[in-house]
């Protein structure tokens, strides 16, 4: 019988598998019939405990090792966190000792606030270390941008700030829309709310810009350029992302929405302000402008009937 049971478990898992021969199966039946020792055998490799004893261990060593590395990072940030907290005091006992009162004292702290924000906040966060690292960065920098500003009697702060909040948020919108915990809200729209993000900051700037530097003359010369070429911007991407069409048709429509704006522009400049713009030392080269119009319309047009043709012939292949 013990002979017979050592053949028997060889056997098992090809019968378990139903892998084995008939006449192996009919043996193995047989034998099971009589032997409770090869019949528990049987069932304990039927039960799937098993394998979910062997998952829950492993997840269990994975948890364990990703919160140990979590507290090591946490303990890194605060040491570095303290270390940051040294220039800090000096400079406050300093300001103190030598001054009336909190001077640039609050320009180290900025300073050092922008610095943290990229060292101890990616250490500390256990989750969305992007987003916070990227957020907490900007309201640093603008923080910094603002304690300066007051310090030294300037009225550039909103100028500085939107423009430094555009110039991230070209840099940042692309990471944040792609990653945690942004990604979720957008779902199949990120490309549309980087576009959006871009359009208002940069609205936000061209305002603050003018509004500083006098909305007269600013305001007519600026809508009448940077209007046609954000326009020009949506036009090209709303032809890449959404145009339900190939890829000929869909770079047609950016020559397409080119030669639009383009021609705007040209009538634009021409019809206004061109003399504001002459006043602040731009010059639109407005005749090339018109003459570029009409080659993107041609060239647009071209690609569109090609694609559409192509789009047909394969049509009718598929159809056939
Ligand atoms: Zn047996």
């Amino acid at each position: 019988m013990k002979y017979e049971c050592d053949m028997i478990s060889d056997l098992l898992p090809l019968y378990k598998d139903g892998i084995c021969s008939e006449a192996s199966k009919k043996i193995i039946e047989e034998h099971l019939a009589e032997c409770p020792t090869c019949g528990k055998m049987l069932t304990d490799m039927n039960d799937s405990t098993i394998d979910e004893t062997i998952v829950k261990e492993k997840n269990e060593v994975i948890n364990s090792q990703a919160k140990f590395f979590k507290k090591k990072s946490a303990l890194a940030g605060s040491i570095v966190g303290g270390i940051f907290c040294v220039p800090i005091l000096v400079c406050l006992i300093v300001n103190l000792a030598t001054g009336a009162g909190l001077t640039w004292f609050f320009i180290v702290l900025a300073a050092i606030l922008v610095a943290a924000s990229l060292i101890v906040v990616p250490l500390m966060m256990p989750k969305n270390k992007l987003f916070t690292t990227m957020t907490s960065f900007t309201a640093a920098v603008i923080l910094l941008l603002a304690v300066c500003c007051i310090y030294s009697g300037g009225n550039w702060f909103l100028v500085a700030a939107t423009a430094t909040l555009f110039g991230l948020t070209m840099l940042f919108a692309p990471f944040l829309a792609y990653n945690e915990p942004v990604k979720e809200h957008l779902s199949n729209h990120k490309g549309l709310a980087i576009m959006g993000a871009y359009t208002a900051t940069f609205a936000l700037m061209m305002t603050c810009i003018g509004l500083h530097t006098g909305p007269a003359k600013f305001f007519p010369m600026a809508l009448s350029i940077a209007g046609p070429l954000v326009a020009m911007a949506w036009g090209m991407f709303a032809s890449i992302r959404y145009l339900k069409a190939n890829a000929l048709v869909k770079i047609g429509g950016c020559f397409a929405s080119y030669s639009v704006f383009g021609w705007l522009l040209d009538v634009l400049v021409k019809n206004g302000a061109t003399k504001s713009a002459s006043l602040t030392g731009v010059t639109v080269q407005s005749n090339s402008l018109a003459v570029l119009s009409v080659i993107g319309f041609g060239i647009a047009a071209l690609l569109i009937i090609l694609g559409i043709i192509i789009g047909l012939a394969k049509g009718g292949k598929k159809n056939a």
